[in-house]
């Protein structure tokens, strides 16, 4: 696989899992902070369904007024109740507000029962009220008190649904919460201790057997509840401690005491010294410190949640930030591995097989690197240039050895093929001649009273001779024809196939030319040369070169003899089969 693909998948699956791993992790603190979220949803819930109860609670207080109050009734009272009932109403619209908000809680409070009850309730206690004190029987009543405590629980349903909900979401704050959901309870039952005398005070009765037996409930409901709820030394904080020290001096001495006094009148068949709206007046205040309580507790719960809610929302800022630091730096070293090691070891690999291939001419740059990449492009570029070094050694040995073979196989004074280089190149084409049934022929000449020449105007003249006649032969040859010096003052050629008398004809107009060209001295003589020519040919049974030149010499051998400046051609019987 090619290192390219090779990193593209790696990256790719790389990516693909630490996508996976950070999307899980970030997932999992979303979905933890969406559920504080829902939780604190929960809570103010909670905290409002509390409230309601509260106000439901509170409400029955003036009720009792109003319900014992003489005809015409005390405005204040009036007033009062009035004012109760617009609490309990906003503290219901505030908890219907807040259930707009849907949190998926586990017991949904149903509005529309509590308004039906809540609406029944008030209906029977201002027919009551309408009522000359006198018509308000004892039974009736009690009856509408009984509509009044049973709109409480309803609203305790809730707090209960949504304590769990809260919980669900912050364990941590399971114990505070519920404590204040006991001190809701706890405030309930003290209300309804208050309640349970309404009827007595009303009508200026002794309390009946049924509310004796009531109270006696009553107060085993609230001893309990002070036992599960009210423990200092727990690691309570000092607010919470000074505040069930209130509830336990307040609530549970003096309002206690107050309907212990009233119960003690009841018994002993005396006046009770005061009507509901009397008794209401004193032992509602009682109350209060619970509430102080409840709130005390809550305000516990809430810190602690919402410390937890932003512990979530940190978590998941930290995942999400150290996931996308994670992706950066991951994109970043693919990016610096790519950069800085991928793409320079394709570049050297291709450099590398250009260096093979011969081609020098691009330099593998990046050597200012101080890292090993750079190491290696140096290498690289330290090999081209050896490379270079030696391929232009090469050629200047190509070179030389061409020019030596050229020197060996040239005449150093005329130009022409000296007679070593004859001897190779006419046995090559002799041969060829024998194989393809060709005639070949060779012509040899030299020059006449050479020896006068150099007798008479020196050496160097002679010199100058023998350059000249070359020249001049040369220039009557085409191409392919042999020309070389064979020694001394004796030329040699060898035509193209041609048969004998072809050969004596050129060898004519090599002896015309040579005759007729004037040759001018460097001294500015001028000399007239002539050359003797003797022509041998083979045809038919192939002749060895020797034996060719041989019977050529002797033709020349001739012509010197019959007077010098002729042609002479070989007999058949001057040449000899080739060994
Ligand atoms: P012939 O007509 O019988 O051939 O007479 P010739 O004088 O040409 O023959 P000979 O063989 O007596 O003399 C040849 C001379 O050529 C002798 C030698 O000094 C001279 N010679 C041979 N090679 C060279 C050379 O390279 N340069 C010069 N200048 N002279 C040379
Ligand atoms: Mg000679
Ligand atoms: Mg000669």
């Amino acid at each position: 696989m090619k290192l390219t693909r090779l990193l593209t998948l790696s990256t790719a699956m790389l990516a693909v899992l630490v996508l996976g791993m950070l999307g899980h992790i970030t997932r999992d603190a979303w979905l933890h902070y969406e559920h504080t979220n829902t939780g604190l949803q929960a809570l103010r819930l909670m905290q409002r369904a509390m409230v309601a109860a509260e106000k439901l609670s509170f409400e029955r207080g003036p009720v009792n007024a109003v319900l014992g109050d003489r005809q015409p009734g005390d405005p204040a009272r009036q007033e009062r109740l009035v004012r109760a009932r617009a609490a309990t109403d906003l503290a219901l619209m505030q908890l219907e507000r807040e259930l707009q908000a849907d949190i998926g809680a586990p017991h949904p409070v149903e509005m529309a029962p509590l308004y039906r009850t809540l609406a029944a309730a008030r209906s029977t206690v201002d027919q009551l009220a309408a009522l000359p004190p006198a018509a308000r029987t004892a039974e009736r009543l009690g009856g509408a008190v009984s509509q009044m405590f049973a709109l409480v629980p309803q609203a305790l349903d809730a707090v209960t649904g949504y304590t769990l909900a809260s919980e669900r979401a912050y364990p941590r704050i399971s114990r505070p919460l519920i404590k204040a959901r006991y001190a809701v309870e706890l405030r309930e039952y003290a209300g309804r201790l208050g309640s349970v005398l309404t009827v007595a005070l009303a009508t200026r009765q002794p309390l009946s057997a049924a509310d004796y037996e009531q109270l006696q409930a009553l107060r085993g409901r609230i001893a309990q509840l002070r036992q599960q709820m009210l423990t200092p030394g727990d690691g309570s904080s000092p607010e919470l401690v000074a505040a069930i020290a209130r509830v336990d001096d307040v609530s549970l001495g003096a309002g206690k005491q107050l309907v212990a006094e009233i119960e003690q009148a009841s018994r002993e068949g005396r006046d009770y010294d005061m009507d509901t709206g009397q008794f209401a007046l004193r032992y509602v205040p009682t109350m209060t410190p619970i509430l102080a309580l409840r709130d005390e507790l809550l305000r516990e719960a809430q810190e602690q949640a919402w410390s937890d809610h932003e512990h979530a929302r940190y978590e998941l800022l930290i995942a999400s930030l150290s996931g996308v630091a994670i992706l950066l730096a991951l994109t970043l070293l693919i990016l610096i591995v790519r950069r800085r090691v991928v793409v320079p070891v394709l570049r050297a690999t291709r450099a590398v097989i250009r260096l093979g291939n011969g081609d020098y001419s691009r330099d593998p740059s990046g050597s200012s690197r101080q890292d090993e990449i750079g190491d290696m492009l140096r290498a690289l570029s330290t090999l081209r240039t050896n490379s270079i070094e030696k391929q232009q050694l090469e050629l200047e040995r190509q070179r030389l050895i061409e020019e030596l073979r050229l020197r060996a196989d040239t005449d150093y004074l005329t130009g022409i093929l000296n007679r070593r280089a004859f001897t190779t190149a006419g046995n090559k084409r002799l041969r060829r001649a024998f194989d393809r049934k060709e005639s070949l022929a060779v012509v040899l000449f030299d020059i006449d009273h050479f020896k006068s020449v150099n007798d008479t105007y020196g050496h160097e003249a002679g010199d100058q001779v023998l350059i000249r006649v070359a020249a001049v032969v040369r220039d009557q040859l085409r191409d392919g024809e042999i020309l070389a010096r064979h020694g001394g003052e004796e030329f040699v050629v060898m035509p193209m196939h041609c048969s004998q008398q072809q050969a004596c004809m050129l060898a004519e107009r090599l002896r015309k030319a040579i005759a007729e060209e004037p040759l001018t001295l460097a001294d500015g003589h001028i000399l007239r040369v002539t050359a003797s020519f003797g022509v041998a040919s083979a045809g038919g049974p192939a002749a060895a070169l020797d034996d060719l030149l041989h019977a050529a010499d002797q033709a020349l051998y001739r012509a010197k003899h019959k007077g010098r400046n002729l042609v002479e051609g070989a007999t058949q019987d001057g040449l000899t089969s080739p060994a």
